[in-house]
């Protein structure tokens, strides 16, 4: 019996697997399918929010916190499971956003760097760019990973604990609730898994 049961193995519940079990609780990943082959294995890996000013401050923080921690998690799960996830800090380019002012300001406020680049700056940076955009803004310290090999890497680094199950293949159904808490779940093909 674990401690914590979390339902569904993309990114959100490899990381809260790698958190929870990081602190030595014994815990069970239930996936219908396969772990990080959804949206986690779709998505283009850019470790920042689009037009990041445009959110509220709560989101500002938690995607701050996230891009200064990833650097280290790319660099621990290579450590821990040989796997590159081709993190770089490649920047990001945004064309023409009609909110400039609006994100230096966020910028400076927020002390995450940007660049407004005219266009002239702009082609002789990107000279394979199409024609027809005036102005760019550059963030530099914007970083790209490879989700696929992220994913891998954080299952084959979640299978070498001894506190963390991955169950792949089962679906959570139903729950079974005592009050306001889950007693049990139901998870299809592996019968009733209590918790
Ligand atoms: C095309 C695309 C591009 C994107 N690009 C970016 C980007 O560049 N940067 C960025 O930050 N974000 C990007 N995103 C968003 C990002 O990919 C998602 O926010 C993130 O992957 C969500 O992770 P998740 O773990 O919440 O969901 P998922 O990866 O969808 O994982 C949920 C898992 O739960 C499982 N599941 C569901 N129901 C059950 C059940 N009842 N029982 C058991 N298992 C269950 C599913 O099978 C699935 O594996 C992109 C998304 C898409 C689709």
């Amino acid at each position: 019996m674990s401690e914590f049961l979390i339902i569904g193995g993309g990114i959100n519940g490899l990381l809260l697997a790698r958190e929870l079990s990081s602190t030595g609780a014994e815990v069970e990943l239930v996936e219908k399918g396969e772990c990080a082959r959804e949206a986690s294995w779709a998505g283009g890996g850019i470790v920042s929010p689009l037009y990041p000013w445009r959110y509220q401050a709560s989101v500002t923080k938690l995607a701050s916190w996230a891009q200064d921690f990833y650097p280290q998690l790319a660099r621990e799960l290579r450590e821990e499971t040989g796997i590159d996830t081709e993190f770089q800090q490649c920047g990001l380019l945004m064309l023409d956003a009609d909110d400039e002012a609006e994100a230096l300001t966020w910028a400076e406020l927020n002390s995450r760097k940007i660049e407004r680049l005219d266009t002239i700056s702009l082609y002789r940076r990107e000279t394979r760019l199409a024609p027809g955009f005036s102005s760019a803004l550059l963030m530099p310290d914007v970083a790209n990973i490879r989700n696929p090999r992220l994913g891998k890497a954080m299952v084959g680094s979640l299978r070498q604990r001894s506190n963390v199950k991955i169950r792949e293949g089962c679906e959570v159904v139903d729950f079974n609730c005592i009050g306001e808490k889950i007693n049990s779940v139901l998870v299809v093909h592996s019968g009733v898994l209590w918790i």
